[in-house]
């Protein structure tokens, strides 16, 4: 018998993927299976994009770059933090990571230790509770209400912080339901982290770029008295539709940056080359596409809102960000869970039971608009006749 650590009996999984292999499966037996279940843009990555990994390839980058990233590829990532934010962000405390994930995995095994306490959102991106479980510290949930559009409270984050709070993640525009945290919010929640010094925050920013009926994203970087224990988690991922790239950046205070990059040294030794070409032509290059892509969310986002609310025991709030939706299913009398794999099984639509997302979650269903109006349209009418036999 093998014994290894017991970080391994408590590590989760993120269920979309296991969801996506079930519909990957049930298609290649011939089945029409509708895909809302993984939260990846159905876009192909802009050309230009392309193009710049190919040249790269071409003219012989192949090698290792630095394990913090090329300066190249972290100044274009200053650049983009300055138009977005307003704020001067130096290429040295910006960290190249391979994709978003690797941010939160990188400061939660920075901060979590047992005895330790993290907070995190409920519900939220399963990954986070995950890897709290997996270093021993104690998972605290701040809850992510839908009476409060799904945005988070300061004060009833500010009342779960103990002098074991190690690190308070946060998001916003967020998965999975679509809540953004309005800036009046956010100003009163770092007013009041400025009574815990001992509390580091990471924001995961990853749908900075996707807010709608003018919601206007505030990013966490545009308060000074808490840079200094901010961790900003952001990446290609999502705004250039780069998922499977593998490409991440993260911006770090002076005292935790040398962590991360000695942990990259020793994980994942750098991002691959080509791929940091690409993302400098992502961001220097015409942003046409990620204003087309926003613009197809946002059509979308009211169809799947006007559909689901036109469905018996369903009802769904105006999702401001990301493109998600997280209708509320508790009307229609299946636990949230089951309704999810009824769907994918009975009726070949593919989504993700709430309770994947956090205690809270229970009662409702994740959407994922990246997908076309037609089919969004299509999954609707079968949840519809589902729903109603
Ligand atoms: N953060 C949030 C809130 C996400 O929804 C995701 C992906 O779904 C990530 C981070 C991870 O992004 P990446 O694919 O770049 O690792």
């Amino acid at each position: 018998m093998l014994r290894t650590i017991s970080g391994f009996d408590r590590i989760g999984e993120e269920n979309a993927f296991a969801v996506l292999a079930r519909a990957t499966a049930l298609a290649a037996e011939g089945k029409d299976i509708i895909n809302l279940g993984i939260g990846q843009p159905d876009f192909k990555t802009p050309g230009h994009i392309v193009e710049a990994a190919i040249k790269a390839l071409k003219d012989g980058h192949h090698g290792y770059t630095p394990a913090n990233g090329l300066l190249a590829t972290r100044e274009a990532v200053a650049r983009r933090t300055f138009t977005t934010t307003g704020v001067e962000v130096s290429p040295e405390n910006i960290m190249i990571v391979p994709g978003g994930k690797v941010t939160m995995f990188a400061a939660i095994l920075i901060f979590g230790e047992p005895g330790a306490e993290i907070l995190y959102p409920d519900p939220g991106f399963p990954i986070y509770r995950s890897m709290i479980e997996f270093t021993g510290a104690k998972p605290v949930p701040v809850p992510i209400r839908e009476e409060n559009g799904f945005a988070f409270s300061a004060e009833e984050t500010l009342a779960l912080i103990t002098p074991k709070t190690r690190l308070l993640i946060l998001n916003s525009p967020a998965n999975p339901t679509g809540g953004v945290t309005p800036k009046s919010e956010i100003e009163k929640l770092v007013k009041g982290l400025e009574a815990h010094p001992h509390v580091a925050i990471m924001s995961d920013e990853i749908y900075d770029v996707m807010t709608y009926d003018g919601e206007e994203h505030c990013s966490l970087l545009t308060f000074p008295e808490i840079r200094d224990r901010l961790i900003i988690l952001n990446g290609w991922s999502k705004t250039w539709a780069m998922t499977g790239w593998r490409m991440g950046w993260s911006i770090w205070p002076n005292q935790l940056y040398d962590k991360v990059r000695k942990l990259a040294v020793n994980c994942w030794s750098c991002v691959n080359a080509p791929s940091q070409f690409a993302g400098i032509a992502a961001i220097d290059g015409p942003q046409d596409d990620v204003v087309k892509m926003c613009k197809a969310f946002d059509n979308r986002r009211k169809i799947v809102v006007d559909g689901l609310n036109s469905l018996p025991g369903i009802s769904c709030a105006t999702p401001k960000g990301a493109f998600y939706a997280f209708p509320n299913v508790k009307e229609t009398g299946w636990p949230a869970k089951q309704l999810a794999s009824a769907l994918l099984d009975e009726a070949g639509v593919a989504l993700i039971g709430g309770p994947d997302f956090g205690i809270l979650g229970e009662g409702y269903i994740r959407l994922s608009y990246a997908n076309s109006e037609e089919n969004i349209l299509r999954a609707i009418e079968r949840m519809e006749k589902f729903l109603t036999k």
